[in-house]
């Protein structure tokens, strides 16, 4: 422990100053239940599948055992949620068992739900079985989708009920308790700076960046007002990498405050996220956040630059002068736009830049809003477009359409010119078609965790039934492969689906 601890270890909510972490003890389940694995993870870490199984792994992965060389902690931590200051936040749900180091790699193994922290504020440390469901599912579905991502270990009943405000029917009520193990290098976010110069504690601040440099920047050097500035140009370019996946998967946060922003680029804090049905830059699956939409799919890159503002102006005291971070982020948009455009000209499968391709893929994404059009299955099936045949385009790709109703004679002559340009774009790329077809197949996906899917998931599992949770695990591990076993999945959201959203809580 190179940290500075809160001396205090009682488990009381309160203000953890001068210290980047508390240790606490997770709450004991009444009865503990595994109900998935995530078996490559469990590799990674050094678990066999038998161990996985055994009672050992469901004692000490739900809380009930702590391993003798463990110390379980809660990190203290701020942020800026929906733009404002919200001062200390820190772990209220997430208690951290220690690390694991295995294969050369050290991970950070964190419980979710396992009970109350000095960070829990008014809330309880739990988790429901919908929520860890959720967040189980979709960080799994990310790493193969090859997003970075915290991931996922297993996940657990706790045969404990735990209250909560069901938001679709607006009654309090009982839910079975869950426990995720999540797994990543490291849980350190951009919120764990902020706090200590919030607080004027340079001193901490210093600690923890150096700390931060050292296990997970360590060929930016020793600590030196450069490495400082090396170290956030490297998490400015992590960062805009992830939000670059995001986009081309269609993956909407939903809470990007800076409490939920990995300092190692990776996609954290799965709450109430969202796939994109519609190709829509303004949905947002975050009920709380319909009015200003500031988390909205299409605005995700600029935030995630707001944040690095953040970030720098926590990072400042250590580096007393601006213009080094400023440039940092005055070129983030410069630098995101060629990198979406080239992004999204992959997606069409072109590969190579010539004059006009702004504007047919300006056109595009045009016409994608122009009615409702599913992103997913749109880029997936216009692989099969041939460019002898531009006026058979719309063809192509009509499972993508939510209505055909709605098409007009005036869109589908637009939709009709966008496909003789971009059937001449085509021919001017060098690459075989069945060499570009293949590369466009792993690039677009084919399976998405759409919300529906994961609620499918919910309420039979809710219910004992765990098959679903079972198929969606394993078809999500090859998102990009055809797997026409799984091509139920492989559809547009059912009418009874639109506009239910997942929460969080
Ligand atoms: P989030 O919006 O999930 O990023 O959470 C913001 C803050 O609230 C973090 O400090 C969380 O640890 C805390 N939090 C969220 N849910 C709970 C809960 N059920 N019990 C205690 N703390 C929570
Ligand atoms: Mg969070
Ligand atoms: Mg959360």
């Amino acid at each position: 422990k190179e940290l500075p601890a809160d001396p205090i270890t009682e488990n009381t909510r309160r203000q953890v100053p001068q210290a980047c972490f508390s240790y606490v003890i997770p709450k004991k389940t009444a009865k503990p239940m595994l109900l998935h694995v995530a078996s490559s993870m469990a590799q990674a870490l050094g678990i066999s599948e038998q161990e996985a199984l055994s009672k050992d792994f469901l004692e000490i992965f739900s809380g009930n055992t702590i391993l003798p060389n463990a110390k379980p902690y809660a990190m203290c931590y701020g942020g800026h949620q929906f733009g404002n200051w919200a001062g200390q936040l820190g772990d209220g749900r997430a208690i951290n068992l220690g690390e694991i180091e295995h294969a050369n790699k050290r991970w950070a193994v964190q419980l979710k739900g396992a009970g109350e922290t000095p960070y829990s504020r008014t809330a309880d440390g739990l988790a429901v079985l919908r929520s860890s469901i959720r967040e189980y599912l979709c960080s799994e579905a990310m790493y193969y989708l090859g997003v970075p991502t915290t991931r996922a270990l297993s996940l657990m009943l706790t045969g404990d009920k735990v209250l909560r405000d069901v938001l679709y029917n607006g009654n309090a009520a009982y839910e079975k308790g869950a426990v995720v193990t999540r797994v990543a290098p490291s849980f350190i976010r951009f919120g764990n700076f902020e706090i200590f110069s919030s607080r004027n504690d340079a001193n901490t601040l210093k600690k923890l960046t150096d700390y931060t440099i050292k296990y997970f920047y360590p060929h930016l050097g020793e600590p030196s007002k450069e490495a400082y500035v090396a170290f956030f140009k490297e998490v400015a370019d992590k960062s805009l990498e992830m939000v670059l996946h995001w986009q081309r998967v269609g993956f909407v946060h939903g809470v990007m405050n800076t409490d939920n922003m990995s300092i190692l680029g990776l996609t954290i804090d799965y709450g109430p996220y969202g796939w994109l049905e519609g190709y829509d830059l303004g949905w947002t699956p975050n009920t709380t956040d319909r009015q200003n939409k500031r988390y909205r799919y299409g605005n995700q890159p600029q935030v995630v630059q707001w944040n690095l503002y953040q970030l720098a102006n926590a990072l400042y005291p250590l580096i007393g002068e601006a213009d080094g971070l400023e440039e940092i982020l005055h070129n983030f948009s410069a630098t995101y736009d060629s990198k979406e455009q080239k992004m999204l000209a992959s997606k069409i499968g072109v590969f190579t830049n010539k004059k006009g391709d702004a504007k047919l893929l300006h056109s595009l994404q045009e016409l994608l809003q122009a009615i409702e059009t599913d992103m997913t299955i749109f880029y997936r099936e216009l692989a099969a477009f041939n460019t002898v045949a531009p006026l058979k385009g719309l063809e192509v790709v009509k499972e993508a359409f939510y209505s055909l109703e709605e098409f007009t004679e005036e869109l589908k002559e637009k939709w009709n010119l966008w496909f003789t340009a971009y059937a001449e774009r085509l021919e001017k790329e060098t690459l075989p078609a069945n060499e570009r077809i293949e590369k466009m197949q792993k690039i677009n996906p084919k399976y998405v965790l759409r919300n529906y899917m994961a609620q499918l998931a919910i309420d039979a599992s809710d219910k004992g039934d765990y098959s679903i949770l079972n198929e969606l695990f394993i078809m999500l591990m090859k998102p990009y492969d055809e797997q026409p076993e799984f091509s139920k999945w492989y559809a547009k959201r059912p009418e009874w689906a639109r506009n239910k959203v997942g929460c969080s809580m």
